[in-house]
């Protein structure tokens, strides 16, 4: 990805960095060929080039860019869970991606992980957006998901015969765990992401409180993958399958739902980051009627919020890592509302916008595992900055707004917002 040439200077607004201290006031951004070379208030700021180019925060914020920490780029705001992988070919649904990464970007989300996609379109993506042929956050990519079969992802009927090989390779003990962690070596992903436990959404056969997966598929995916270099997380909702993923060795938990102790003591003792997702699940409820949603799924979306949005607060008290990521692509959760993740968790789980922020912004990076080029505005980092027309950590709300973008910028170049806008 290309990067600003030449000085870039950003003032006028105040500073919020990503490490989770007080804001910055009136403080100065200074970008020198696409990274920070200084971030501070700008009564300290250095002499720069008179002919630099200038952006005006108007008096705003200027803060890290955003990290999506579950992203699915190829989910298309479907309403059923089978239109995932068989209403349109793979050509469409990547041309589909490709606008929805472009949306993220307008969002404010300079970078992003896939949580999953249809065959291996995010790896595809990210090379794309690496070489400036398209707009998008930087991608950590996933390609196809794990699970075992008869588990929450295997649901097309064997009389049509069609599989699930497009988004969900199907194992059947440790042979097979390893055997499709090995296509996916092949796909270049980073990520593996599997289905340890089922979800509210499968109430009869894979609700929230079954296993998917057993512990010696688990432990020969994390086997075979660490070999290659290649990180491994899981939907995880239901306790064992929390606990059975951080004794196999994973390196992330998706969702986190029903922590206990054991599950809170083996993720503090390895560090290992939780995304917890829960916007999802409060859209489920509010929405699932008007999309056909049954009953008993809306219950099991009530039942995974109240445990899901308790064990985020345990995990935050308790100084573990969480991403804000949200599983956006279903109809009653669309693509371009990421940032309500943000004041969901302010306003409903109760974090204060600093964390949130944080969440949002520096775990998000060390998920991607890029904090050293990224999540913080630091000298020495990409110039991955959102600079908006207002106070976040007065309403949170605001970010949900993209008018209120001054400039979404990426390695110092403006890219989305205000400023990106042709004039007339
Ligand atoms: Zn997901």
């Amino acid at each position: 990805m290309k990067l600003h040439a030449g000085t870039l200077v950003i003032s006028n607004g105040q500073l919020v960095d990503g490490n989770g201290g007080p804001p910055v006031p009136s403080a100065t951004v200074v970008v020198q060929d696409g990274r920070i070379a200084y971030a501070g208030p700008s009564s300290q700021a250095p002499v720069v080039d008179p002919a630099a180019r200038r952006i005006d925060a108007k008096g705003g914020s200027i803060l890290p860019g955003l990290v999506e920490a579950h992203f699915h780029p190829t989910y298309f705001n479907v309403a059923a869970l089978e239109d995932l992988d068989i209403k349109y070919p793979v050509e469409y649904v990547t041309l589909l991606a490709a606008a929805n990464a472009k949306l993220a970007l307008e969002c404010g989300y300079t970078a992003a992980r896939s949580g999953g996609s249809l065959f291996n379109i995010d790896v595809w993506l990210k090379k794309a957006i690496e070489s400036d042929i398209t707009f998008g956050p930087r991608l950590a990519t996933s390609g196809r998901e794990i699970c075992g079969v008869g588990g929450l992802m295997d649901w097309n009927p064997d009389f049509r015969k069609i599989g699930m090989e497009g988004l969900v390779l199907l194992i059947n003990g440790p042979v097979e765990a390893r055997s499709a962690v090995r296509k996916l070596v092949k796909d270049g992903i980073e990520w593996v992401k599997t289905y340890p436990t089922g979800d509210a959404a499968a109430p009869d056969t894979n609700d929230h409180h079954t296993l998917c997966m057993t512990f010696e598929e688990m432990h020969a995916v994390v086997g075979t993958a660490h070999n290659h270099g290649l990180k491994v997380t899981g939907h995880c909702r239901a306790t064992e399958g929390i606990i059975n993923a951080l004794k196999a060795g994973y390196d992330a938990i998706e969702h986190g739902t029903f922590m206990n102790d054991e599950a809170l003591d083996l993720m503090l003792a390895r560090d290992v980051p939780c995304v917890p997702a829960l916007y999802f699940e409060y859209a489920s409820i509010q929405r699932g009627p008007e999309f056909g949603m049954s009953q008993p799924v809306i219950d099991g979306h009530q039942e995974t919020l109240d445990g899901g949005a308790e064990s985020a607060r345990r995990i935050l008290k308790a100084g573990g890592c969480l991403g804000m990521g949200g599983d956006y692509g279903f109809a009653w959760n669309p693509h371009g509302d990421y940032a309500r993740e943000l004041s969901f968790f302010v306003n409903f789980v109760g974090f204060s916008p600093t964390e949130v922020l944080t969440c949002a912004t520096k775990n998000g990076a060390k998920i991607l595992g890029r904090l050293n080029e990224i999540g913080t505005v630091e000298t020495g980092k990409l110039a991955d900055l959102l600079i908006v027309d207002g106070d976040p950590l007065a309403d949170i709300r605001i970010l949900e707004d993209r008018s209120r973008f001054i400039a979404v910028l990426q390695g110092g170049i403006v890219k989305a917002g205000q400023l990106s806008r042709p004039k007339l």
